[in-house]
């Protein structure tokens, strides 16, 4: 299976995406995971990302989508995968669609996550991971809405909507059933 996972910071993709990756025996890919690697590493990828990440922006495109690329040609992605945080933009999920038409292959689904804001704020305060301050939060919420949250358009009949509010075993069953799985 091919699926993206949308939803808002703090919404609980990286845990849920851990599980069901395990679960449909696919790999997570995560954006995040990636930059934070290559910035642990000292890759020039990662120091050109953590200045956008620590200012709580998106990397640009480019530099994101050649990332993404370059992992989903690898042998664990041939025959399925689950994007976390790529496509975050309209400009992104028109890359992915390309890149995926290219190849005579097809997103299965995307996950949305759905889970209100003083929720989401409350949990990346909690976790406190280093782009997790206040300010960072703010502006990270202020470009979901701006740019990440058209993609709940975009992709109109593929959304499979769940309510991410709730214990993660909870939000993972409803995600299962939703899959079919
Ligand atoms: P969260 O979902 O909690 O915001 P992530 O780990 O997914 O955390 O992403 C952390 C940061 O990495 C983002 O705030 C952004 O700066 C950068 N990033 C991740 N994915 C993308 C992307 N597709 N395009 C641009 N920047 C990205």
């Amino acid at each position: 299976m091919r699926l993206v996972l949308l939803g808002p910071p703090g919404a609980g993709k990286g845990t849920q995406a851990a599980i069901i990756s395990e679960k449909l025996g696919i790999p997570h890919i995560s954006t995040g995971d990636l930059f934070r690697a290559n910035i642990g590493e000292g890759t020039p990828l990662g120091v050109e990302a953590k200045e956008y990440i620590d200012a709580g922006k998106l990397v640009p495109t480019s530099v994101t989508a050649r990332m993404v690329e370059e992992r989903l040609a690898e042998a664990d992605a041939k025959n399925g995968w689950l994007l976390d945080g790529f496509p975050r933009t309209v400009e992104q999920a028109e890359i992915l669609e390309e890149l995926l038409n290219s190849q005579g292959q097809k997103l299965d689904g995307v996950i949305n996550f759905q889970v209100d804001e003083d929720t989401v704020v409350a949990r990346m305060l909690a976790r406190g991971r280093a782009d997790d301050n206040e300010d960072t939060i703010r502006t990270r919420l202020q470009v979901y809405r701006d740019e990440t949250a058209p993609l709940i358009d975009h992709y109109g009949d593929a959304l499979i909507n769940i309510d991410a509010d709730g214990e993660v075993e909870q939000v993972n069953a409803r995600t299962m059933e939703k899959l079919g799985k």
